[in-house]
């Protein structure tokens, strides 16, 4: 079984020449995520040790292991350390939105404060959530292709409409939150029935967009060319960004053709994936962001540890390294495209 340590945070990674942005982040999710991974690792480790843990004990006073929780200011240090000095914070469901308004509120004209932009939305994998309506109960929950049964949360008592009404009353009234996401279609996690109330989600997610004149941030799992035909149908936001883009080459002649931004996130480091550096070779660097998805999706070699926005430069020296370009190129075109995506921090 390998050390606690080498399931915790990978070491911060050499600093960038020149500063970049993490256009997609979940620091909402961040620390919850590294306590669940102290929690798993403190148990596996009294174990290890021969002390007796009942199944499912979470909270392990037995030993202690060395997984630092971090709070956003510690976040925001740790990424401005290495150059990451801007992010976008991704609230995608309604507690998360609140969050997000909350977080961009109290740190106005703060430091931590100047790091953030905010994006908002509810996901495509809540919308069915939300959708099933004001008697909506367990038994009427659908089991995606992934297999897992989708857990209800009071917040879905609120109604799909009104959950989107929400998120539109929280952009209104901020001015730091610059981008309508993650929005979008996921037929990996949804079953049929929820594939149409993922659509009417998304396009009414892209009417927002467009009627507040703001980025718009998709996700897109399994559903490309679902995600595509709603685009060309009703017509993409001025500016259109696939977050953590998993197309291939043809995909991104497409996005290239339309004026629409990919964002690459850890997955473009991971070995199998040459398609998605195919893309990459396809678009012309203006069009291309980076990203970290934190906690999630953390990059080649520290895969299936946590993540967060200071781990940015090591996807950025893969974009680097894959498009042939100078590092410091890619930070000052991938961070200028981002001023021009979401306007100025
Ligand atoms: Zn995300």
């Amino acid at each position: 079984m390998p050390k606690p340590r080498e399931r915790g945070w990978p070491a911060a990674p050499e600093a960038l020449p020149a500063v970049a942005v993490d256009n997609h982040t979940h620091l909402d999710a961040i620390a919850p995520y590294a306590q669940g991974v102290r929690d798993r690792l403190r148990v596996a480790e009294a174990r290890r040790r021969g002390h007796e843990v009942p199944a499912g004990a979470d909270d392990m006073d037995l030993v202690e292991v060395p997984i630092r929780v971090p709070s956003v200011a510690d976040v925001v240090a740790d990424a401005a350390a290495v150059g990451v000095t801007r992010m976008v914070q991704v609230g995608c469901d309604l507690d998360a939105v609140r969050w997000t308004d909350d977080l961009l509120n109290e740190t106005a004209g703060t430091a931590v404060g100047g790091a953030l932009l905010g994006a908002v939305a509810i996901h495509p994998n809540e919308a069915p959530l939300h959708g099933l309506g004001p008697d909506a109960a367990e038994d009427r929950l659908e089991i995606g292709p992934d297999g897992l049964l989708p857990t209800l949360e009071p917040r879905h008592a609120t109604s799909l409409d009104d959950a989107i009404a929400q998120v539109a009353a929280v952009v209104r009234a901020n001015p730091r939150i610059r981008a309508i996401g993650e929005t979008g279609m996921d037929l990996f996690r949804t079953g049929p029935r929820g594939v149409e109330i993922q659509r009417a989600s998304f396009r009414a997610h892209v009417a927002l967009a467009k009627e507040l004149d703001l980025a718009l941030q998709i996700h897109d799992r399994d559903a490309h060319q679902e995600v595509i035909d709603v685009l060309l149908a009703d017509g993409a936001p001025e500016r259109t960004v696939f977050h953590c883009f998993s197309g291939d080459a043809e995909m991104a002649r497409i996005a290239r053709e339309q004026g629409w931004y990919l964002s690459f996130a850890g997955p473009v480091s991971f070995a199998a994936n040459d398609d998605l550096r195919a893309a990459l070779r396809v678009m012309p660097l203006d069009h291309v962001m980076v990203e970290t998805d934190a906690p999630f999706l953390t990059p080649h070699p520290y895969r299936g540890r946590p993540n967060a926005p200071y781990l940015l430069p090591h996807t950025v020296r893969t974009v680097a390294k894959v498009s042939g370009m100078p590092l410091d190129e890619v930070c000052r075109v991938t961070s200028s495209t981002a001023q021009r995506v979401y306007g100025d921090w």
